[in-house]
């Protein structure tokens, strides 16, 4: 047998580059996928909330679908497939049923809608695990930057995150590092906005493509390069163009607009 044939399964190696929550804004995406282009990385990892909120679900989902190799369930693409939208907020609610019925009124709807509530809810591949929300609530779950001071919690979470390994996840959108012991740093707070993992343990959150809430309406993602060296970027687009379209469309709330341009 040669040492190939002992190498897990399913390696992922760097460079690669990690997106999460788009929700429907296509020109943030499309402004992303150009900026991981340009620097000649091919493999992409989306942590999931593909669709919700924003106007263009339909065409977020063919182009994540068709560049990124592992695709993760988030709240929002789950809640396709709800009856009950009751523990969602009614502006979110009512961005979920209306993207429900964008989608219907797409080709092969209610096989896009299938696909999006059936994403997988984590991807552990070699030393990654990849999640929408927390290792212990992957779709759920909100990990927020005071969390890092809860011991208690953060010992069930780094349980679940691979040993001398990283956990990737969204959901807050705000982006930023959690070192094993250590509280939340912010991109602002690493030199370079990059961090050399060093073999330590992590979770690191990649923060939102399509709606930031950190205070930068750029759009944020993150890459790996082949030194474990992760690193934050964040991207100009037509935050104003989006925020337009959202307000023309009634079911979708005029404060998912706004937030756009103040990046909460
Ligand atoms: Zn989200």
């Amino acid at each position: 047998m040669s040492s190939d044939d002992k190498r897990p399964r399913g390696s992922l190696k760097p460079p690669f580059a990690l997106i999460s929550d788009i929700h429907s804004n296509l020109p943030a995406l499309e402004a992303v996928f150009a900026d991981i282009a340009a620097r000649g990385i091919e493999r992409v990892v989306c942590l999931g909330d593909i669709v919700g909120y924003g106007p263009d679900p339909f065409a977020c989902w063919q182009l994540v679908r068709a560049r990124c190799s592992i695709i993760i369930r988030g709240n929002h693409d789950q809640a396709l497939g709800a009856k009950d939208l009751g523990n969602f907020h009614p502006r979110a609610r009512s961005a979920i049923e209306w993207t429900r019925n964008q989608l219907l009124d797409a080709e092969y709807g209610p096989e896009i809608i299938k696909t999006l509530i059936n994403l997988p809810r984590t991807a552990k591949v070699g030393k990654y695990l990849f999640v929408h929300g927390s290792p212990v609530g992957p779709t759920m779950e909100y990990l927020l930057p005071g969390d890092s001071y809860d011991k208690p919690l953060m010992a069930r979470e780094f349980a679940r995150v691979p040993a001398g390994g990283v956990a990737f996840n969204g959901h807050t959108h705000i982006p930023g590092v959690i070192i094993k012991g250590s509280r939340f740093l912010p991109p602002e707070a690493l030199s370079g906005e990059k961090i050399e993992l060093l073999g330590r343990q992590a979770i690191i959150n990649v923060g939102s493509v399509g709606q930031p809430r950190d205070g930068n309406p750029q759009s944020c993602y993150a890459t790996v390069d082949m030194g474990d060296v992760v690193s934050f970027h964040r991207i100009d687009y037509d935050a104003e163009g989006v925020c337009k379209r959202i307000l023309a469309v009634k079911e979708l709330d005029p404060f998912l607009g706004q937030r756009l341009l103040a990046g909460y």
